[in-house]
């Protein structure tokens, strides 16, 4: 197995089986029921790595400085994009970055979306800026990658159901692979 898959099947089984904050569902469920939909819906092989490892900032190790990740902060996409670029191009890394971003977005752009998120997710949207100004707007459109960092925030937003089979990590190995040649 790959450096690359090791690394993030040790994040998965490890620091990915707390709670994520506020839902019924662990951080590492999430993740897998969010790859699982990107799979379902037919996406590319990169959206499907980026659903995978969207939310891979709030079970990354602490920086040293840096207080340990309580679920709470709105650094994680900022974080798991950095530790993503190691192995991944932009076409994964940036809609991990831009994943909170997007949901700004969602919510000033789509007044339906509001009633899809979790209460948790409201809760955090205020942490994270609340609503995108105009300004914010014509930036975050203008990201080549503002398209794919929307369809991660949908998927991430239904992946929070505790009824729902989280599919295993060797389901993606093939596509981790794929878009991490050198890894
Ligand atoms: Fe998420």
């Amino acid at each position: 197995m790959s450096e690359m898959l090791q690394e993030v099947r040790a994040l998965l089984d490890g620091p990915g089986g707390r709670q994520y904050l506020g839902e019924q569902v662990s951080v590492a469920v999430h993740m897998l029921q969010a790859a699982g939909l990107a799979r379902a819906a037919g996406a590319a092989d990169h959206l499907v790595v980026a659903a995978l490892l969207h939310d891979v900032g709030h079970i990354l190790p602490p920086a040293p400085g840096e207080a340990p990740d309580t679920g709470a902060d709105d650094r994680h996409d900022a974080r798991g994009a950095g530790w993503l670029s190691r192995w991944f191009g932009p076409e994964v890394t940036e809609p991990v970055r831009l994943h909170v971003a997007a949901k700004r977005y969602l919510c000033t752009v789509d007044p339906r979306y509001l009633t899809v998120l979790s209460e948790a997710s409201v809760e955090s949207l205020r942490r994270q800026g609340g609503p995108m100004s105009p300004a914010e707007i014509a930036g975050f459109e203008g990201s080549p990658h503002h398209g794919a960092a929307v369809a991660v925030r949908r998927w991430d937003d239904e992946a929070k159901d505790p009824d729902r089979p989280a599919p295993d990590f060797s389901q993606f190995a093939a596509a981790l692979r794929a878009v991490a040649p050198g890894a």
